[in-house]
């Protein structure tokens, strides 16, 4: 089977509290089954539970400690990454690729200078918000008060742009979208959100989002939570696509590609209820659409957004 690039999965946190490996575990993803399909890149989120704001940082380094020790553990399967560069090195030699991200900027409790020491330890993405308002910015379920970046929110994505890092705006409110638009000059992207038009929850992105997206050169991951697909508890494989069909009308072929929230959702489509699911799902992709415009959605897209945005 063919790699793919997924944009989001909350595997490590996961893993850490609830005990076991990344190698093999009965989670929703694991390197053993993920290297079925050789070349694939996995963006691997470190999530904090809200009841560790006051600790958030020393949270998150117990976090990032236990992902580098897994990643060294398993180095003849996966390799980090921190450039363009190394991600094609990995695929020539059919490992697999681990990209840190961060979700939610609590980590950074109010400080530039921790952002840079982030990158320093390999993180080349972060989510500015969870659902809640940070010191960065308004989460979606924080979006009524119409709260967009703060100051200090502003001179994270400056540093954020001037690092080579990617913004990621899942989860943030709609304002700080759009204030995202305004006060960057690359790329952004939206790791794991769908439309809005097809699932009017406040955690997808609405056409004109979308519309934003593809101007700006961006990304957007489908996420396979079925609140997320079609507000329902239950989806398959079918609404996932619909989903897809709608986000590459409007953010475009070139911009559109994976954000599986593997082990942050509690739900999955009935088809797609694990990794090595993936392979029906790929699959399909190609009947869909078509052979050139599958790569660049199972794979191409997010690499190439990531060859814009990493230094
Ligand atoms: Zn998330």
């Amino acid at each position: 089977m063919k790699g793919y690039a997924d944009a989001h999965c909350d595997t490590a946190v996961k893993l850490f509290e609830k005990g076991g490996a990344l190698r093999k575990n009965g989670l929703q993803l694991d390197l053993e089954r993920m290297a079925a399909f050789p070349g694939s890149l996995q963006v691997f989120a470190l999530w904090l539970d809200p009841k560790y704001y006051p600790i958030a940082l020393r949270q998150t380094m117990k976090y990032l400690a236990f992902y580098k020790k897994e990643l060294e553990r398993n180095r003849d399967l996966i390799r980090p990454v921190f450039t363009y560069e190394d991600i094609l090195e990995n695929q020539k030699e059919g490992r697999l690729s681990a990209l840190l991200s961060l979700e939610g900027g609590e980590a950074l409790e109010g400080e530039t200078a921790v952002l840079e020491v982030f990158y320093e330890l390999g993180v080349r993405m972060m989510t500015l918000t969870w659902n809640y308002r940070n010191q960065i910015a308004d989460g979606v379920l924080d979006g009524e008060t119409g709260g967009g970046l703060t100051p200090f929110g502003k001179s994270v994505i400056r540093k954020m742009e001037e690092l080579g890092m990617a913004v990621d705006v899942s989860h943030l409110s709609d304002a700080g979208f759009y204030d995202v638009a305004k006060c960057t000059e690359g790329p952004f992207l939206a790791s794991h959100s769908n439309a809005r038009a097809l699932c009017a929850h406040p955690r997808n992105l609405s056409d004109d989002q979308l519309r934003i997206l593809r101007e700006r050169d961006g990304f957007v991951g489908l996420n396979f939570y079925p609140a997320f697909v079609a507000e329902k508890n239950e989806v398959t494989q079918e609404g996932l696509f619909r989903q897809l069909y709608h986000l590459v009308e409007k953010a475009g072929e070139d911009h559109v590609g994976l954000g599986s929230d593997f082990d942050g959702i509690d739900r999955t489509p009935a088809d797609l209820r694990q990794v090595e699911e993936m392979a029906s799902f790929l699959e399909r992709m190609e009947k869909e659409f078509g052979r050139e415009t599958a790569a660049k959605l199972r794979q191409e897209n997010l690499l190439a957004v990531l060859g814009r945005i990493l230094k």
